[in-house]
């Protein structure tokens, strides 16, 4: 992992700007939680940024906004098993930490955690949590894993780092509200903050799960994005229309070359429950091309 480092022009050694530097990565609860405690005696606030490496620019916004809001920015990389399932891409899922390592250092992160599965589920792991309401329908209808295991790692996290900030994208908008009423409801006692979408100059939304898309499917990609927009202008426009128009966004899709549409659809922005009409609105949708199951929302 290269970071820039220092040195005296014109002697013929290597200057600062060319010398590889170390960027901190630490993967044991105990060191994490040596770092955290000496910035904290410092007074510092610590904003954390969970993902599952194969980073792109939609994690660096995650970053860059909790740069501007703390003095330091854990990110942890942990390809998270427990929200898989047994049939579901835990093995193909991307992974470059030398990579993810040099791009965070780039956007001034300032520690990354990458603890190994055992470290996160020792031997004998037997704890739960069951966040309901919010998880109930859509992904929680196609991945009935998912949350309970996005729910343990992600307060997992929390307690081992006791930040006083977390980043998560609106990319999985389901998941932002989830890990809301969590850490409410667990008295966490951290601001939980949405970023927006980071997506391609054509709409489609960046995601480490396009890496799996061949060239055909990527062409055909960004038609989701479209459908949630179509969606989403219906509820401004035609509001009793949501559901119809929603049904032909569907058979659209699949015209244009996806596989199956899981679900399309105008739901409650915090609840998730079908959308009617004065509802604050968020229109989420998953389909898969292929064997890659996109997600998209737009509000
Ligand atoms: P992942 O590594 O896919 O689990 O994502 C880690 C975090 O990055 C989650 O909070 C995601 O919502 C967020 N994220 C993923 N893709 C994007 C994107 N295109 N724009 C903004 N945030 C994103």
């Amino acid at each position: 992992v290269v970071k820039r480092g220092l040195k005296s022009r014109g002697t013929g050694l290597p200057v600062w700007s060319d010398v590889p530097v170390m960027m901190d990565i630490v993967r044991t609860r105990s060191a994490l939680r040596d770092a955290v405690a000496n910035w904290r005696k410092s007074d510092l606030s610590v904003a954390l940024v969970p993902t599952m490496g194969a980073l792109h620019e939609g994690h660096l916004d995650l970053v860059r906004a909790a740069k501007q809001r703390a003095d330091r920015v854990i990110t942890t990389i942990f390809v998270n098993p427990t929200q898989f399932a047994a049939h579901e891409d835990l093995g193909r899922y991307p992974r470059d930490e030398a990579r993810d390592a040099s791009l965070l250092k780039g956007v001034g992160c300032d520690l990354i955690y990458a603890p190994n599965a055992s470290e996160m589920y020792p031997e004998g792991f037997s704890t739960h949590i069951r966040v309901s309401g919010v998880t109930q329908r859509l992904e929680g209808s196609f991945r009935p894993h998912f949350f309970a295991g996005v729910a343990i790692v992600v307060a997992k996290l929390f307690s081992q780092s006791r930040p006083d900030f977390a980043f998560f994208g609106e990319k999985d908008w389901q998941q932002l509200q989830v890990v809301t009423q969590m850490a409410r409801d667990l008295d966490l006692n951290l601001d939980v903050i949405g970023v927006p979408t980071r997506r391609e100059a054509d709409g489609l939304a960046m995601s480490s799960r396009n890496a799996y898309l061949t060239e055909e499917e990527r062409v055909v990609a960004p038609a989701l994005k479209r459908a949630l927009d179509v969606i989403y202008e219906a509820t401004l426009a035609q509001p009793s229309a949501v559901a119809a128009i929603a049904q032909d966004a569907t058979a659209n899709l699949i015209k244009a070359g996806f596989t199956s549409v899981d679900y399309l659809e105008a739901c409650h922005a915090q609840t998730l429950q079908p959308w009617t009409h004065g509802d604050p609105v968020r229109v989420l949708g998953a389909a898969w091309l292929g064997k890659t199951r996109l997600i998209d929302n737009r509000g």
